[in-house]
């Protein structure tokens, strides 16, 4: 491992059970983009991190969409001519349709098939379905569940409702020294998953609840919002702030052993990608960088053209890539404390590479300055109780000509950003960097 962290942090077992715990709370609610489940989750992050509660209006437009009905499921049950249950909403929530429209009625086996999704590839697992847009009623079941129903009539009671109300999202904003910004989004509408994204939130609320006690130079703005109409409607309400976001992160499926992977901007080349692609490289010899696409999580809203904000995607096994995705199996068990933990480590180093990046420029520039009689002779000759290495002093004093960040040496030197702000420290410490 590497050396002593700038922001001084909790061990990363109790980090990645604290979590968990925080998800495994998430995990069991019937989420979606409108409702009682965003409420009872953000209350459950707000028992870590304070938030600020928002209440967007049925009916408000965000740009070129609009804020619609809020949904609630009550129950949902397939009846066999039997009498016995043969799906039942009380089992699992992803058994129903995310927006289903309510129904009751009796139905062949036929037209029960034609509203029923299921994955014949994965018979055991429930997928998940939303059909947020689009009026239909719809269930969701196991595969081998539904090819085993013997031909009859069937009833269907699913009690769902809309109604006008608002979609809620909450905010929490880390006040630092500066009010540009940093801003973290995780998705707030998908039901019993774990991964994807019970992961996100638990993590960015940790995060914040870490950064609460620290002095930092940038503001950090956490956002747990529904997907898509979510940041779509933050986002026509904030059009003013996002001028001050320097770097973004959307975090989601951060609890897999897979990945890592960070999908890049729309800029292609702004500080959170040349950041994140310098930690991922340090902490991960299997990190996936990829380009940007518009398709993906909310980061396709901040890096929509008329925004175009620096907003990454951080994920360990990219979205739609492991088999559990937007299925029953990506569950409590599918997620682990340590990988939570690892992932939030990454996003820390991030945090710590924007919290203490600067130019320094040296003060000798003609020649090597005389280490020895510094006392920078045993860093150089290998005296590993400094934990620096004598090629990061090296580094840090060539590239010292007022041209180049921490950043910019470590991407150079192939150096850890942490290891050259170490040596930077100790050069500057000595009067050889100001
Ligand atoms: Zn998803």
């Amino acid at each position: 491992m590497e050396h002593q962290p700038a922001i001084a942090d909790p061990p990363l077992d109790a980090v990645g059970e604290a979590i968990y715990g925080l998800a495994r709370q998430l995990y069991p609610i019937c989420r979606s983009i409108t409702g009682d489940g965003v409420r009872q989750s953000l209350a459950i992050l707000g028992g870590t991190v304070p938030l600020d509660i928002h209440e967007v209006a049925t009916g408000t437009a965000a740009f070129d969409w609009t804020i619609p009905r809020e949904w609630l499921c009550r129950s949902a049950t397939v009846t066999d001519s039997g009498g016995h249950v043969v799906l039942d909403f009380a089992d699992h929530n992803l058994h129903v349709l995310n927006y289903s429209m309510p129904f009751s009625g009796t139905v062949s086996l036929d037209e029960l098939k034609r509203h029923t999704y299921s994955l014949p590839d994965q018979p055991d697992l429930i997928p998940y379905r939303t059909s947020y847009y689009a009026e239909n009623w719809g269930l969701c079941m196991q595969h081998s569940r539904l090819a085993r129903l013997p031909e009859g009539m069937y009833r269907v009671e699913i009690d769902t409702e809309f109604k006008d109300g608002s979609l809620s999202y909450g905010e929490y904003l880390h006040r630092g020294e500066t009010d540009r910004e940093f801003l973290l989004s995780a998705h707030i509408c998908h039901p019993s998953l774990a991964n994807d994204n019970c992961s996100g939130l638990a993590l960015l609320a940790s995060l914040a609840n870490h950064l609460r006690s620290k002095k930092t130079r940038y503001s950090y703005r956490f956002l747990f919002a529904p997907g898509t109409i979510g940041s779509l409607a933050w986002l026509s309400r904030n059009e003013d702030k996002t001028a001050l976001i320097d770097h973004g992160l959307v975090v989601s499926c951060v609890g897999d052993g897979g990945g890592p992977t960070y999908k890049r901007s729309r800029r292609g080349n702004a500080y959170i990608d040349r950041a994140m692609a310098h930690v991922l490289a340090h902490r991960a010899k299997t990190a996936t960088l990829l380009d940007f696409s518009p398709y993906g999580y909310d980061e396709r809203q901040f890096c929509s053209p008329g925004f175009d904000l620096p907003v990454g995607l951080f994920q360990r096994s990219a979205f739609g890539t492991f088999p559990e995705y937007h299925t029953s199996a990506d569950n409590l068990d599918f997620i682990k404390p340590l990988h939570l933990a690892w992932s939030w480590r990454i996003v820390m180093d991030v945090v710590e590479i924007v919290e203490g990046d600067w130019t320094p420029v040296s003060q000798c520039q003609k020649g090597e300055p005389q280490l020895g009689r510094r006392g920078l002779y045993a860093a150089l000759g290998g005296d590993k109780s400094t934990g620096l290495s004598s090629m990061s002093l090296l580094w840090v004093l060539n590239l010292a000509d007022g041209t180049n960040s921490l950043l910019a040496m470590a991407e150079r030197s192939g150096l850890s950003f942490r290891e050259l702000a170490g040596a930077a420290k100790l050069l500057r410490l000595h009067g050889l960097l100001s």
